[in-house]
């Protein structure tokens, strides 16, 4: 960790916040410092603005294989890291190594696939109805970006923003979130080693979100805001770039329904909802949050999911064998704990886990929940920690309308092994994704997102780059 960048990533240069702030990085699993990083104010966002401007024009001209092959060298400096880059996410975020090096090929992946994109940017035109106009049509980047990323997927998230932006042209302005800010300095030191040209991507860490990212938001010089966080953050994003009418992704949070239906087949359903759960701790947008399993099978589902919760190693994502980390933070912790309490209040069962350890670091245990009060407040909060809840119900109808009764739309789980009732019901979920007897969604190649309060746009797929691309069209009469 001695030679990972701690400061501001500025015009492609790295320097310390205009004030000297610093802000500390956690190790959610000691609770310890693990250092200092440069902590921007807003004089740092108006650098960083006047960088991502600067770079706009030149950036937008570079030919879209010299883009390709940057994020392709990207890609490989990445890929030849996977152990260094692991070790530093799970210091500042918590998940087990092999979850780290996961999410940091998964990160790589958004390289690839945008590398392979940016060469593929097309127009179109023709001859107009009238046979006396053309049209010729561009596509131009929309402009310098800005992108902020949550703290679950340290470096995925950033990847899946800056990977279109790079292949469709735009500078930027990335804000990490501040407990993970390690990840993103890294990355941008990666970016730089593989030849992107100063002021395209700039980073600046801060404390002071709001402070640094409202003024770039009305200024009206960022085109573009790209966000991953919660819904609540999303709406008072969505408010600011209003005034300058700022193009906006958005991908905000969500309340999977996990459904097991009375002809699913058991260990798959089991084998999914291990993975819909406790990817990332249960810390992700996508993590199942809802299980309604049909009546006749609950009880099964219920021993089966308990048995192999509970076999789960807790510890130190650092240590050999472990499964599941500590959440992020206290806080995180703490809100888990009051979801579950109010759940048991309210007539749970615990079947496995419901106890928060003694000790240093923000660990709680898998922990599975049945007979779970549909008025419990986890039916309509994100957990974000690994409890399961589930619930019963006893016809398809019902269980649509009650896993739509919410309202966010990112993605559903089904299971079952009837081929029309597994389109059937995919299809009345209002939702952006689908996992049919899996429990896993996610991949670069796929456009991800959801509707309803769940977001706006879709990441990654062949529309990943539409995101960070405008039409220009030119009309041309014919002579
Ligand atoms: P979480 O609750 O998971 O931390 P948030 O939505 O609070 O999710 O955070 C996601 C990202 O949004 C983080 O980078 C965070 O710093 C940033 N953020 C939070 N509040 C604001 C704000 N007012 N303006 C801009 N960014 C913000």
């Amino acid at each position: 960790m001695t030679d990972t960048p701690t400061q501001l990533f500025i015009g492609g240069a790295w320097v310390d916040a205009a004030d000297g702030a610093t802000m500390p990085v956690d190790d959610p699993a000691t609770g310890e410092i693990l250092c200092h990083v440069a902590d921007a104010g807003p004089k740092d966002a108006r650098l960083a603005e006047e960088a991502a401007v600067a770079a706009q024009e030149e950036w937008a001209r570079t030919a879209p294989r010299a883009r390709s092959e940057i994020l392709r060298r990207a890609y490989e400096i990445i890929l030849d890291r996977v152990d260094e880059l692991a070790h530093l996410m799970t210091a500042e975020m918590g998940k087990p190594l092999a979850e780290a090096r996961g999410e940091v090929a998964y990160a790589a992946e958004f390289f690839r696939w945008f590398s392979e994109e940016a060469v593929r940017i097309d127009g179109g035109g023709g001859i107009l109805p009238d046979g006396r106009n053309r049209m010729l049509l561009s596509r131009r980047p929309v402009g310098p970006c800005l992108l902020i990323t949550p703290w679950n997927f340290p470096l995925a998230m950033g990847t899946r923003k800056i990977g279109p932006a790079i292949a469709a042209g735009c500078t930027m302005i990335l804000k990490p979130a501040p407990q993970t800010p390690l990840s993103s300095l890294a990355l941008a030191a990666i970016l730089k080693e593989a030849g992107l040209p100063d002021g395209v991507l700039n980073v600046v860490t801060t404390s002071r979100a709001g402070e640094v990212c409202e003024p770039l938001l009305r200024g009206g010089r960022m085109r573009k805001l790209s966000f991953t966080g919660s819904t609540q953050v999303g709406r008072i994003l969505l408010a600011q770039s209003a005034d300058a009418v700022v193009r906006t992704s958005m991908e905000l949070g969500g309340n999977a329904p996990f459904i097991v239906f009375e002809d699913a087949d058991l260990d798959k359903a089991v084998d999914g909802a291990m993975l819909a759960k406790m990817r990332n701790m249960g810390e992700a947008c996508t993590a199942a949050n809802r299980f309604f399993v049909h009546s006749s099978v609950a009880a099964e589902f219920g021993r089966r999911l308990a048995e192999r919760m509970g076999a789960l190693v807790v510890g130190p994502g650092t240590r050999d064998g472990v499964d599941v980390g500590p959440l992020i933070d206290r806080t995180g912790r703490a809100k888990v704990e009051e979801l579950v309490a109010d759940a048991v209040e309210r007539g749970a069962e615990v079947l496995v886990g419901g106890r928060t350890p003694e000790g240093p670091g923000c660990f709680y245990p898998p922990t599975v929940l049945a007979g779970v009060d549909p008025e419990s407040r986890l039916m309509d909060t994100e957990i974000f920690g690994p409890v399961a809840a589930i619930l019963t119900f006893d016809d398809e109808d019902e269980v649509v309308r009650r896993a739509n009764d919410t309202p966010w739309g990112l993605v559903g789980y089904v299971f079952t092994e009837g081929l029309d009732r597994a389109l059937r019901v995919s299809e009345r979920l209002e939702v952006g994704m689908v996992g049919l007897n899996t429990g896993l969604v996610s991949n670069p190649a796929a456009p991800f997102g959801g509707v309803k309060q769940s977001g706006l746009g879709r990441e990654g797929g062949r529309v990943g780059i539409d995101e960070f691309l405008e039409y220009q069209y030119l009309a041309v009469p014919v002579r």
